[in-house]
């Protein structure tokens, strides 16, 4: 079985990006900047690297570091216990792995909230961030890190930025690339055979990663199923229709109801 997994799954898992849980976390920023959301947040010209670093490690610390709301995704990986499973997902909040899937059944495509990188990038190396975040949450006072506290390129001296793919800059270092070759050979080797295509969650917003190439595997092989599992975008082209399960649904209630 192949899964993709989208943002609509982190949501259905409780990592909600507005609403209480962000004005929980961040009603200075809000007062301030007036941000809808999370995602909003992210992608803010902070006027300095001390407030850009107290905004970020508190979205990471509480979306990457901090227990998931919900236990959906080790009920989910209980339910996929006995497959041959790999996942493919643009969510970087890294749930799949922390839940207990092995790390070479994943592949996170986007990248990863707990990693930083050069911003220049100088270099293709990525740098784990937990102790530095945990650290910087502690310290900030006034929506503003201390000074010392702002990461640092370690070979440059430039600003470190997220791992996260917004534009050509981001760093695929040697772990995404052994994670994208996992991937392929796992496509490679089902090619033709019995396949599920499990789509949980998956958005508009980047098809080719998952949506598209999940649609072409299921026109190409015969004995494939494709399976999505979404709330209020459940589709598939006609040309899979019949081998197509579509879920207008929360991935939350699905696994419930498998659950029973
Ligand atoms: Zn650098």
């Amino acid at each position: 079985m192949l899964v993709g997994a989208g943002a609509g799954l982190s949501t259905a898992a409780g990592l909600t990006y507005s609403g209480a849980r962000f004005c929980e976390h961040f009603s200075d920023f809000i007062e301030k900047y007036d941000f809808p959301d999370m995602y909003s947040g992210g992608f803010f010209p902070f006027p300095t690297e001390e407030e850009r670093w107290a905004y970020w490690s508190r979205h990471i610390k509480i979306n990457r570091y901090d227990p998931v709301p919900t236990p959906l995704y080790e009920q989910l990986l209980e339910l996929l216990a006995e497959k041959d499973l790999f996942v493919l997902t643009t969510n970087v909040d890294h749930c799949f792995q922390r839940a207990g899937l092995p790390k070479e059944r994943l592949f996170y495509a986007q990248g990863d909230y707990g990693l930083w990188q050069c911003s220049v990038p100088c270099h293709a190396r990525t740098y784990d961030n937990e102790a530095q975040v945990r650290c910087m949450v502690a310290e900030q006072r006034n929506m503003r890190v201390p000074a010392e506290l702002v990461p640092r390129c370690p070979i440059c001296g430039a600003p470190m930025t997220m791992n996260l793919r917004a534009d050509d800059t981001f760093v695929e270092d040697e772990g995404w690339h052994a994670a994208a070759a996992r991937y392929q050979d796992f496509v490679r080797r089902h090619r033709g055979s019995r396949l599920i295509l499990l789509e949980l969650g998956v958005g508009g917003n980047t098809p080719v990663i998952i949506k598209f190439p999940f649609w072409r595997m299921a026109a190409e092989n015969p004995h494939a199923t494709y399976a999505c599992v979404n709330l209020g975008e459940a589709c598939a082209p006609a040309e899979i229709a019949e081998r197509s399960v579509l879920l207008d649904a929360s991935a939350a209630d699905v696994v419930d109801a498998l659950r029973g």
